[in-house]
């Protein structure tokens, strides 16, 4: 049987349970020398039976059973802190302080959009805080060990160390790994995946919130849109492997060329788009030519010569006549048109 399925993903919470069951481990081996050394033979023995249900867990969690294997790690910890509080010690050695973590990542280790997960979150919760008041005020039986309260005052200190280094250990690792999981979406939602640059919703919502201070502030906006000129005619003759090639070569080439505070955005297909804050019409007309000339020697490598291409570019600047941005782009729309119209491979506005 394999036992990792092939390029398994953990995502933040199969990290956060892996680190629970790793903790539970530690925990475990821990209480078993504590005991050992203490001559507590019964509750080491205890402590020792209980890893087989932890490595049981451990071992569908690799064989990615994560049902089976959390019910087993949850129900297993309420279980042992359970007996070494309430029967094997008193609840005066402070051992069900374990069951604060495991109240707070019976929620966190689980997906909460399913709806069989809130119920054994919610279940799951009330039985551990059931537990918690249970495990603080009654002995069931025993206690099987009695100890003096010195050695009482360590367990509890301890006890309360663990809990709370757990606790802060777990939440830190999930916050860590929502946080990167939140960055790596945004990242997905702002950038197109191919070229790497800016995506069309990006530089809209960008577009709208430059218009506007701009507009106020009476400070030039100008826009570029390119085409790629007969982008099918690559794609026909070389594939559209190597038409993937050329669009980012040239995301990688325009971005060299131009000032970090402009949005370079892919448009469309093989459409892009710059908006240049603080830019004047004739300036941009200048850019857009720098481009379009650079874009003109490029050189896509492929089986030892070079594929060659050239754009056709509107320029657009904001004035009065604009009511939103949009209409500033529909102006570069139309002189990219005329760029086309009149043979390609040349900058217009209107
Ligand atoms: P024109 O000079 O008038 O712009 O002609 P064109 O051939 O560049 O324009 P057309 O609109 O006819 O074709 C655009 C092509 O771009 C068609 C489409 O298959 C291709 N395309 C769009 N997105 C991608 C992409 O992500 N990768 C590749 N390889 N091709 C793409
Ligand atoms: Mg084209
Ligand atoms: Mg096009």
């Amino acid at each position: 049987m394999k036992l990792y399925p092939k390029r398994r993903v953990f995502n933040a919470r199969d990290k956060l349970y892996l680190y629970y069951l790793l903790i539970s481990h530690f925990v475990l081996i821990l209480f078993t020398i504590v005991f050992t050394i203490q001559k507590f033979y019964l509750a080491a023995f205890f402590e020792a039976i209980m890893l087989v249900p932890f490595c049981t867990s451990f071992y569908l969690f690799l064989l990615n059973r994560l049902d089976y294997s959390k019910w087993i790690a949850v129900t297993s910890s309420l279980v042992i802190v359970m007996i070494q509080t309430n029967v094997i010690f008193t609840p005066s050695s402070g051992f069900q302080y374990m069951l604060i973590p495991l109240l707070v990542i019976s929620f966190l280790f689980n997906d909460l959009n399913q709806f069989r997960n809130r119920i054994f979150g919610v279940v799951f919760s009330i039985i551990i805080c059931f537990g918690y008041f249970i495990s603080s005020s009654y002995q069931f039986f025993g206690p099987v060990l009695s100890i003096d309260s010195d050695i009482n005052h360590l367990f509890r200190i301890i006890s309360t160390i663990v809990s709370f280094v757990a606790l802060i250990f777990m939440l830190y690792m999930y916050s860590l790994q929502l946080a990167k999981t939140e960055a790596n979406l945004s990242y997905l939602a702002d950038h197109d995946a191919l070229t790497k640059i800016y995506n069309r919703g990006y530089f809209a919502s960008i577009g709208q919130a430059y218009y506007l201070s701009h507009k106020e502030k009476k400070l030039p906006l100008s826009a570029i849109i390119f085409d790629i000129d007969n982008f099918k005619s690559i794609n026909d003759n070389y594939g559209h492997h190597i038409g993937d090639v050329v669009l980012k070569d040239l995301a990688i080439t325009v971005n060299a060329i131009i000032r970090s505070n402009y949005i370079f955005a892919r448009y469309g297909g093989e459409e892009f788009a710059i908006l240049l804050e603080n830019t004047h019409l004739e300036h941009t007309l200048q850019i857009a030519e720098g481009i379009r000339s650079k874009l003109a020697s490029l050189c896509v490598a492929h089986q030892n010569s070079c594929i060659n291409f050239t754009v056709s570019l509107g320029v657009a600047t904001l004035s009065d006549k604009h009511h939103s941005f949009e209409d500033v782009m529909k102006d570069a729309d139309k002189a990219l048109y005329i760029s086309k119209y009149r043979g390609k491979n040349q900058t217009n506005t209107i």
